[in-house]
């Protein structure tokens, strides 16, 4: 078994970039040259796109995948001595947006399958909270953690059952499906990211709303430019001066910039075959890999796979081994967050035992649209062959390989 010649990459974004050619020149050399490098034509343009493949009514786009998820907090007015229920098995910014409004993140446990919200611990959480009664229950964040769709007709039912309101981060999701529908179809708003690294990303950062509500469209639009007057603002008729200097709410700057918007028209022309290639990747995995547990997504549902996450036994020793052989991971996340100095004082009603358990085992390897064939083969023979020598036998596989089958 010989490595590629070339160090493997974990997510390989500059095979794309060349994949992609001059296209990408041209577009970013027109917004240069046109001039208007904040809320450009290619921003309205590409929100106007954005909406249409995500089968919303309006898309608002803006700095980053943190301030998505703040915009529609904000825009709802979600406080001091409310609650935002969502997983401690995420990325912090899922929590952090939480934290800024004033509001208190609790955190609620994940389905073992799919490392996505309960439903049923949702509910429980919920019941807690009331019972206690010192926090008021505003909304709830779900994550289509590594690319899948959470429990949307479920968690959908208890925020309906309670009145909250419900936010799809879809940082790592964003295009995924569950029975044909986006998260939007259950969810008020879907936000996700255009952090390179993510399924859809651009080259920086980036980030955008989704939602069918068009009043909390406006208020995005207003909050996103410091709270600039927007139409409903009765006073803004009369103002004769730009709407961005009468200010009747306290907004911020959240603006995707106009050459990343350029950027990100090319790579959404290419996103629905992407997609196709990593799912076929995720596939690959599927069929060769042994000796650690394979992802499960959720009946109906069609991930991005933003991540390809495995769990192993003794994953630690595991990622030295794979990374002695050439083979770089990733551990998304090693520390949930409430476990996290930052959110030591958050609610954990009930607990978080499989978030817990999981931390320890999960270990995410090489994925993208770009993934080679016989890099992606040896990748999954080194994992079997780790996996194997750390259970003391000899895999299968690497038997089959050494017979003649495709080797790195
Ligand atoms: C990346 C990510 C975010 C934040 O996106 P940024 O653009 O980096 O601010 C939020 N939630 C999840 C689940 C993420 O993976």
């Amino acid at each position: 078994m010989n490595a590629p010649s070339t160090p493997i990459a974990f997510i390989d974004l500059l095979a794309q970039r060349r994949r992609l050619g001059d296209r990408i020149d041209r577009a970013v050399m027109g917004a240069v040259d046109a001039g208007q490098w904040i809320m450009g034509p290619q921003v309205v343009e590409f929100e106007r796109r954005l909406a249409a493949f995500g089968r919303a009514e309006h898309a608002l786009s803006c700095a980053n995948g943190t301030d998505a998820l703040a915009l529609p907090l904000m825009a709802w007015e979600i406080g001091a001595g409310q609650a935002v229920f969502c997983p401690s098995f995420t990325f912090t910014a899922t929590a952090e947006a939480v934290c800024w409004t004033g509001a208190t993140p609790v955190f609620v446990d994940i389905l073992p399958e799919t490392y996505n919200l309960d439903a049923g611990a949702l509910e429980r959480a919920v019941q807690a909270i009331l019972a206690e009664g010192r926090l008021k229950p505003a909304a709830v964040i779900a994550v289509d953690l590594f690319g899948q769709p959470a429990d949307y007709p479920a968690l959908a039912e208890t925020c309906a059952r309670h009145g909250l309101k419900l936010v799809a981060d879809s940082a790592q999701g964003f295009g995924c499906t569950l029975g044909g529908e986006h998260p939007l179809h259950w969810a008020d708003v879907t936000t996700t990211s255009f952090f390179p690294a993510k399924p859809l990303g651009c080259y920086g950062d980036g980030g955008a709303v989704l939602t069918d509500d068009a009043r909390l469209a406006e208020l995005i639009d207003s909050i996103r430019v410091h709270g600039k007057a927007i139409a409903s603002d009765a006073v803004a008729a009369s103002f004769a001066h730009e709407a961005k200097y009468l200010n009747t709410r306290v907004g911020m700057n959240s603006r995707l910039d106009t050459l990343q918007a350029a950027i990100l028209l090319e790579k959404l022309d290419i996103f629905p075959d992407d997609m196709l290639s990593r799912n076929a990747a995720a596939d690959r995995y599927a069929a060769g890999l042994e000796g650690v547990s394979k992802p499960a997504v959720i009946a109906g549902g069609v991930s991005t796979w933003a991540q390809y996450t495995v769990e192993v036994d003794g994953r630690d020793e595991a990622v030295r081994r794979l990374k002695s052989l050439g083979v770089p991971t990733a551990v998304y996340y090693p520390v949930p967050l409430h476990q996290q100095v930052a959110y030591a004082d958050c609610p954990v009603p009930g607990g978080l035992p499989v978030t817990e358990a999981k931390a320890s085992r999960v270990l995410s390897l090489p994925i993208s649209a770009d993934l080679e064939p016989d890099v992606q083969d040896y990748v999954i023979q080194s994992v079997c062959q780790v996996t194997a020598d750390l259970r003391g036998s000899a895999p299968s596989s690497l038997t089959a390989a050494r017979s003649g089958a495709a080797v790195g």
